[in-house]
Formats: C-alpha cells, structure tokens, sequence
C-alpha cells in the first residue's frame, strides 16, 4: 500500500505554532466553562500535525461537515452550541482539520490486521474499533477513523490521528492478545500499526 503524500507539506516546512496562554484560553483550573466537568486537553498539534493551521482560528469557529466547534484553543463536540450558532453570520465557518484531512486522504495512522481470527471475528473486533474510535472523540474530536477495507490479505483502517491508530493496535493487543508491532516515520507524524492473530 503507497501512502499519499504531499511535497508542500514536508516536515521542513512546517513550524511550531506559537499558542498564545491567556487567562482567556485555559482557566485557572484548566476546565472548560463549556463543559466544567471536563478537563481541557489539548487536541492540536500543531508541530506534527501540518493540518493545524498556524494561524490562530476565531473563537467559536465551526465545521460545517462534522458541526464541531472551535472554542478556547481547542474543538469541541458540542450540538446545541453548534445549533446556536450555525445562522449567525459574524461566525467563521470552515471545514475542520480532521474533516480536511479525510477528504484529501491524508491519513497519519494506518493500522494492518492480519490472520485468520479477525475474519472469524469479524463485527466483533469492528465494533471495539468502533468504540476505540468515539472514546477517542469524547476526549479530541480530531481522532477519527478515515476508511476501512480489505487489501489483499490484510484489512486496513486508516486514521487522521497517530494517536488513534496507537490506541486501536492497544486496544486490539489488550482484548484478543496476538501480535502488535508500531512502526513511526522518522518525525513521529505517521505511525503504521500491525496487529495479527492467526486463530
Ligand atoms: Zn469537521
């Protein structure tokens, strides 16, 4: 399998971004006033991540594919802010990095299953990915699984996230043991992630 890639984002181009810490960005006790039962985490990562942009986004920024929305330096599921602020015309809309990258196919995980026990346990295994992936969301709305199919004999899950093709080859090593081997590219941006079980 060849991987997509694209010359004008090479890791020499891509800069750390500066992230302003205000008393306005993060509270004092480092929860969101939007959801204050909810830690803030930071779900950008802009040094590895050449679909985070360096320029700072407007404050309650949405993406009009997936309604998550941009608040506080970070993005958040949140419906009914969403819903109340989809009309009003001052607010930035865009398409979201995650959005971004499934529609250029630009996947930075890639996790290979291989061996007879996944075929023999075929929606079992797809739905605890499936799980993997909205815990993963619950925590940064970025992570997200980009397509799902069979290649020769392996079944292949690409991601938008290196975090989350690491968390679905744990997840995977966790449950039904077997065999999970993690290969990153030279500048951690990309992970491959083999996971096989023969019976
Ligand atoms: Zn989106």
């Amino acid at each position: 399998m060849t991987r997509k890639t694209n010359p004008s984002k090479s890791p020499r181009n891509i800069k750390k971004r500066v992230v302003k810490k205000t008393s306005k960005t993060v509270n004092k006790k480092g929860y969101s006033p939007l959801h204050p039962k909810k830690k803030i985490r930071a779900n950008l990562a802009p040094a590895t991540d050449p679909y985070i942009s360096k320029e700072q986004l407007k404050d309650y920024t949405i993406c009009t594919k997936c309604h998550i929305v941009y608040h506080l330096n970070r993005w958040f599921i949140d419906k009914n802010l969403y819903n109340a602020l989809k009309n009003n015309r001052t607010i930035k809309k865009i398409l979201c990095p995650a959005c971004k990258k499934i529609k250029d196919n630009y996947a930075m995980g890639v996790v290979s299953i291989k061996g007879g026990f996944f075929f023999d346990h075929k929606e079992e295994i797809l739905s605890l990915i499936k799980h993997e992936e909205l815990r993963a969301m619950d925590t940064n709305p970025l992570e997200r699984i980009m397509k799902k199919r069979k290649d020769k004999e392996n079944y292949i899950i690409t991601t938008t996230s290196e975090k989350l093709a690491q968390k679905i080859g744990r997840a995977l090593h966790r449950a039904y043991k077997g065999e999970v081997r993690y290969s990153w590219s030279d500048n951690n941006k990309f992970v491959r992630v083999f996971w096989e079980r023969e019976k």
